[in-house]
């Protein structure tokens, strides 16, 4: 059987995107991937998504997204493609589950995955100190001490956002000067409560008995030494590896990964992208919601045609 549309992922661009096609008419599969939900699941409060004047659970959030889809129509199913024939007017899927799947036109709402350290403690403190958003959660810092892990622009620009909330913000990096851009670097070091700590490494936070950030186990990698910082955040700025392997050959993509876009068409005829799969910089919920959206009114007027 030919599908009209598929929808690949059910963070909030997949079920805006499965919203606005289903109410279209197509009957839209959503498969959900290996996190039915998308990352708003990994995280406890959600302030800044439009429409909800008290904190919104990230997870309560997408349940609602996609409860507002089915209602229309949408199908959603746990499965997960692994590869992808998408140069002729069927798109061919091979998935976990069904094993192969068919559509006439396909809408990739796959996500990025935030890079993490791997401490031993890091991901019991996730949404309760420690984030890969400065953006989403540095406001629940206000006037407390936080440290910033990384090296680069995202971590810059993390350390510099945050500084103008945080009473002190620590700027962790394992080497003796910061890859960012020029600029960047000079920015965020003539910051007066930017602190940077160098030649340093964490090793792990603490203290998930009292879950909730309290400090920092660093230790610098020239000397050895060890000490505790004690902080009420973490935030880890190494980068997000956008969920697009499979498409490899399939799709035109970036070199980090991200499917190029015009807009939110892609190399491909008939296949869409939306969210943070394809956009490398904004990484926010509304924005995905928006570009799900969009792809599926692209995917109608393609359908359409
Ligand atoms: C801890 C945390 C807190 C955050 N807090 C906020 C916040 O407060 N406000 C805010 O606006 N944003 C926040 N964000 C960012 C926000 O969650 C993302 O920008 C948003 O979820 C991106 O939506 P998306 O639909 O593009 O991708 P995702 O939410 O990442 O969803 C991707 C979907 O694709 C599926 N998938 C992956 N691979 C496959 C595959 N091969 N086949 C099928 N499906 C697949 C996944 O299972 C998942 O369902 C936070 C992110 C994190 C990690």
């Amino acid at each position: 059987m030919t599908r009209d549309l598929i929808i690949l992922g059910s963070g909030p661009a997949g079920c805006a995107a499965a919203l606005y096609a289903a109410r279209a008419g197509f009957a839209p599969l959503v498969l959900e991937g290996p996190q039915p939900g998308g990352q708003l699941t990994q995280t406890t409060e959600v302030e800044n998504y439009p429409g909800f004047p008290a904190p919104i659970n990230g997870y309560d959030l997408v349940v609602a997204m996609r409860r507002q889809a089915e209602r229309f129509g949408a199908a959603f199913e746990v499965d997960e493609v692994t590869a992808a024939d998408l140069a002729g007017p069927i798109k061919r899927l091979d998935t976990l589950v069904a094993g192969a799947l068919e559509a006439r036109a396909l809408i990739i709402a796959t996500g990025a995955s935030a890079r993490w350290l791997g401490l031993p403690n890091e991901r019991a403190l996730m949404g309760h100190g420690v984030s890969a958003c400065a953006t989403c959660d540095g406001a629940f810092f206000r006037g407390k001490e936080v440290a910033v892990v990384g090296g680069g622009d995202v971590a810059c620009e993390d350390a510099l956002f945050l500084s103008r909330l945080c009473a002190k913000v620590w700027l962790i990096h394992r080497r003796d000067a910061l890859r960012a851009s020029k600029v960047m670097a000079e920015r965020v070091l003539a910051a007066p409560n930017v602190v940077p700590v160098w030649d340093t490494v964490v090793d792990d936070v603490l203290d998930p008995a009292a879950r909730t950030v309290t400090a920092l186990r660093l230790r610098n990698v020239k000397t050895g030494e060890t000490r505790e910082l004690p902080v009420s955040g973490l935030f880890v700025a190494i980068g997000h590896t956008p969920n697009t392997a499979f498409l490899k050959g399939a799709l035109d993509l970036d070199p980090q990964g991200y499917i190029v876009t015009d807009g939110v068409r892609t190399s491909a005829p008939g296949v869409f992208a939306a969210g943070d799969a394809m956009d490398p910089f904004y990484k926010q919920a509304v924005i995905a919601a928006g570009a799900g959206a969009k792809a599926a009114l692209e995917a109608e007027r393609y359908l359409l045609a």
